[in-house]
């Protein structure tokens, strides 16, 4: 009976987060997710012997954590990052007097003290609005699991102790699961839970492995051994396929190779459509290591560098040289001929521990980015320094997220030129046509866009938060996803005025929300006339062929026809048809 069960073909559909299909042997990573029990603590001796408990815990995961660290290749980049978050949880101050706490004031066990803490912080993280933030909750969470193994004294499969070429099947990977992946040993991954800006996410992209999350039963439907298809394009995942789907994804594979292959060795061609207009292509990078990656897949410059990151991975404020170092890194990266740097996009510069920003009711609209850096202004100036000495490296714009209105820039231009002043008096050399621009993602600034473009030198439209804002929809909450369409007949108004309150204020308009990069939309942004698209690296090379293929004349006839729409399903439905039709390679039909 439950051989007949193995044996049937499902097919689960999830988030595809890193592209590619590859099939093989599943392995069924025994996560073994340990279970606090609760239980009160009667004597004193008894709850000093479980504060030791829980520091040998402690202890004995830190040394865990170098122990990977150290057989890591190298020292540099996302793998060591990504462990040195853990560690730096595991001494975080405020996570261990909080545990400590509970299990002296609560007289409990150090599992359930340490569960309490977790329950805390979870609530603490589901009130932050960025989606990336509120993600990092996982990072806590793992490395509870940790710690409560080492409490519990249950051993654990690592994905380092798996023996061979086969398909990784998790309810979730931990950083310290996924950094320890090689492309060699695991083919691809599929997980139960996840999303697009989780750490294994980013991780399947950056070694380029297809991998699909947010499956929800993959590990109750599949047994180690079980032939499994992981899609990372279209986020299906198949389990005992039938020969004849086995041999279609075969098919699907080798033609989809063929086709990156083509299009990488094309991928350094430029942006250029049929009628001679030229686009600039940027990548969006959380990191400066993803530098080569962007330049492989054909990016010219970089478009939106998230330098929140930089933050995010330090247990304290990063000093002017790590700054410095991160952007000079980029900005003089080979093959670079442009980089955007944007200031800090966070509500918290110590993102576990300070409360004033996680106790806020509506962090999006909260001291959020811009606003939190006019208000920590010291540790604004710091970053803006560091930006401007790296400008003498190469091409570098600042570009400043969420302005709202006219004074903001104002008020940021005279820190900006104060900087400049200190930097002039102390005889250090900044490029002083340093270009500034701002991120157009609120409503007001679009509708005031003729005032902003008179004060910076260039915009980027963020549609990732335009759209939360204008359909006004949480981009986080799953139960409204429904309502977040790119193509909403008032978003592409509102793209549509931009680029024209900046075009005849002589501003160039790049566009930078996610948007930027699905081909669905390329030929529409086209033809309203983006001066530049930066996207996620891998998106690039298809991209930047549709452009090549197309013309601005067909991409403007495009755009006239989308706005006599008036519903956001008929615009999807005709540039579904329309691009399927016109470029049936590059943009497949539907996600099988
Ligand atoms: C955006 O809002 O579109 C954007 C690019 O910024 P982020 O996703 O970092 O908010
Ligand atoms: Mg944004």
């Amino acid at each position: 009976m439950d051989k007949e069960k193995i044996k049937t073909t499902v097919i689960l559909r999830g988030i595809g987060v890193s592209p590619g299909i590859v099939s093989g042997r599943a392995y069924v990573l025994d996560r073994c997710d340990v279970q606090a029990l609760h239980i009160k603590m009667e004597s004193d001796e008894a709850l000093s012997k479980e504060t030791e408990r829980f520091q040998q815990a402690l202890a004995d995961s830190e040394m865990q954590l170098r122990g990977i660290k150290d057989r890591l290749e190298d020292g540099e980049g996302i793998g060591p990052l990504f462990i040195n978050v853990q560690i730096m949880i595991l001494r975080d101050r405020k996570f261990v007097e909080s545990t400590v706490n509970y299990i002296r004031e609560n007289r409990i066990n150090a599992e359930w003290a340490l569960n309490l803490t977790i329950s805390k912080y979870r609530d603490i993280f589901s009130r932050i609005d960025d989606s990336y933030i509120k993600g990092r909750i996982k990072d806590i969470e793992d490395v509870a699991q940790l710690v409560f193994r080492y409490l519990s004294d249950e051993r654990c499969e690592r994905v380092a102790d798996i023996p061979e070429k086969v398909i990784l099947v998790a309810r979730d990977l931990s950083p310290a699961d996924t950094v320890q992946i090689k492309s060699d040993k695991i083919l691809g991954f599929a997980t139960d839970v996840g999303s697009k800006t989780s750490h294994t996410a980013i991780v399947a992209r950056a070694i380029e492995i297809p991998a699909t999350v947010g499956l929800e039963t993959i590990t109750r439907e599949v047994m180690t051994d079980d032939i499994v298809i992981v899609d990372g394009t279209s986020g299906v995942v198949i389990v005992n396929p039938d020969p004849e789907i086995l041999k279609r994804y075969e098919e699907k594979k080798r033609h989809y190779l063929v086709l990156e292959e083509n299009l990488l060795r094309e991928a350094h061609l430029p942006a250029v459509t049929k009628d001679n207009h030229r686009i600039g292509i940027g990548a969006n990078i959380e990191f400066s290591d993803e530098i080569a990656s962007a330049v492989l897949h054909g990016a010219n410059g970089i478009g939106l560098f998230r330098t929140e990151f930089i933050y995010i991975n330090k247990e304290r404020l990063p000093t002017e040289e790590e700054h410095f170092m991160h952007y000079t890194q980029v900005v003089r990266g080979d093959g670079i001929k442009w980089a955007t740097i944007r200031t800090f996009d966070l509500g918290g510069d110590k993102f576990i521990s300070d409360p004033r920003l996680s106790d806020e009711m509506n962090p999006a609209m909260g001291l959020r980015a811009v606003r939190y850096c006019l208000r920590e202004v010291e540790l604004f100036k710091v970053q803006i320094r560091a930006i401007l000495r790296a400008s003498v490296y190469g091409n570098t714009g600042i570009l400043i997220p969420m302005i709202s209105g006219v004074q903001e820039i104002k008020t940021v231009k005279k820190i900006i030129s104060e900087v400049q002043d200190n930097l002039r008096a102390e005889g250090i050399p900044f490029n002083e046509k340093t270009k500034l621009g701002i991120m157009i993602e609120v409503p007001s600034a679009v509708v005031i866009a003729e005032y902003l473009a008179r004060e910076v030198d260039f915009f980027s439209i963020g549609t990732n938060d335009l759209i939360q804002y204008t359909l006004a929809i949480d981009r986080v909450n799953e139960r409204v996803d429904y309502l977040y369409q790119p193509c909403h007949p008032a978003v592409l108004r509102l793209i549509q005025h931009v680029v024209n309150a900046g075009h005849q204020a002589g501003i160039k308009v790049a566009i930078c929300g996610e948007m930027a990069g699905d081909p669905l939309y390329t030929l529409v942004l086209e033809g309203l006339g983006l001066d530049s698209l930066s996207m996620t690296p891998l998106a690039i090379p298809r991209v930047k062929k549709i452009m090549r293929e197309s013309t601005l004349k067909e991409s403007k006839e495009l755009v006239a026809k989308v706005m006599t729409f008036t519903e956001p399903q008929e615009i999807e439905q005709h540039l579904r048809t329309y691009m399927v039709q016109r470029f049936p390679e590059l943009c497949p039909l539907t996600n099988e």
